[in-house]
């Protein structure tokens, strides 16, 4: 059988939607049938060759894709948790199940971590394959949609997990977050459903108004205005908690000076081809305010829960970051506008 895929042949050139072979079920595998797929600046990152440095760089060719709901189609002969026709949604970072970060339920730093959608094939295609689906599959209540699920999937759950699991907010704090995408918008719905006054620091009008809409106490246009005075006085005197939602070297640099003393900086968004990884920090700030310098990755299946509860009691609205919702063709087009951060909001394949 042959399935359609939008295929990456060669970095930063159009994706080419084929028809290729279906992916094989190995014993721990299942197959399941891609429902609804986002469109991550992390394929962004993917599709121009970024992330040599951290192993994640794709052999071609390759199909991208990580953020992803569906139905099963069929499972391996050792899958236990899983059957033909059940719902599911994944977290990107496949756990293997048995170092000591997966023994103690931190399978998204697992330390044989799987990246789905970059080191193996990914979700733009119609079936996807996923690996070690017991350690790692997550089932979807029927309440909530595919679509929605899809938008869970990376960058919904990154921040719920940056949010409620890193950062250590509580009720009243300031929560800066620097980078108004979706990763951030996620952020800022998370931090305000748990009581915080989370402000929004982006260059794009359009992307600050939606995180005024979403629950923003105040917004910042860095092109306008220096943001770490706008934010120390918006502040008096600094964010408890900052995040930089984005990842090149002034906003993780502008983040950490937004902090007032003993504040925690949470580090979300990975860096591009410019910064290679390393970005040149204030460490005698850093020593002086005693601040927190936190790395957060990803979320563990077992999390879901409590994110999934939330959605489902109407606490947390993931479908009010989607934009729009797309065929596998347009996919393409879409990788292309991020060069410029056009998108604003997630954007869902629907259509495959
Ligand atoms: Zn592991
Ligand atoms: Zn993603």
């Amino acid at each position: 059988m042959k399935v359609r895929a939008a295929v990456m042949e060669e970095f930063n050139k159009p994706l080419k939607v084929l028809n290729v072979t279906d992916p094989e079920c190995g014993p721990d595998d299942v197959i399941v049938a891609v429902k609804a797929n986002g469109v991550c600046r992390s394929d962004w990152h993917g599709w121009v060759g970024d992330w040599g440095w951290m192993g994640l760089k794709p052999e071609l060719p390759h199909i991208l894709g990580h953020e992803f709901a569906g139905v099963i189609e069929e499972v391996g002969k050792n899958v236990k948790r899983f059957k033909k026709g059940d719902r599911v949604v994944i977290p990107f970072s496949l756990g293997c199940g048995s170092c000591d970060c997966c023994q103690t339920g931190h399978q998204n730093v697992c330390e044989n971590i799987t990246v789905f959608g970059f080191v193996c094939n990914g979700s733009y295609a119609q079936f996807t394959r996923v690996p070690l689906a017991d350690q790692n599959l997550v089932h979807l209540p029927e309440s909530i949609d595919f679509t929605t699920a899809a938008s869970l999937g990376c960058r919904f759950m990154t921040s719920f997990h940056a949010v409620t699991d890193i950062s250590g907010v509580k009720a009243g704090d300031y929560f800066t977050i620097y980078g108004g995408g979706g990763v951030g918008l996620a952020a800022l719905q998370v931090a305000s459903t748990l009581g915080a006054r989370a402000i929004v620091v982006d260059i794009d009008d359009q992307k600050l108004e939606m995180a005024k809409q979403l629950g923003a106490v105040e917004t910042v246009n860095s092109r306008e205005v220096n943001p770490v005075e706008a934010i120390m006085d918006i502040t008096s005197g600094g964010s408890d908690i900052t995040l930089d939602a984005l990842g090149i070297a002034e906003t993780c640099r502008n983040s950490i000076m937004s902090l007032k003393n003993r504040g925690t900086h949470v580090q979300v968004g990975l860096t591009t081809k410019e910064e290679g990884g390393m970005v040149a920090l204030p460490t005698d700030l850093i020593v002086a305010k005693e601040l927190q310098i936190k790395g957060s990755l990803g979320m563990q299946p077992h999390r879901y829960k409590a994110l999934l509860a939330m959605v489902e009691s109407g606490q947390l609205h993931p479908e009010k970051l989607i934009s729009k919702t797309i065929s596998l063709e347009e996919a393409s087009d879409v990788l292309a506008s991020m060069h410029e951060y056009g998108t604003v909001g997630s954007v869902i394949i629907d259509r495959f």
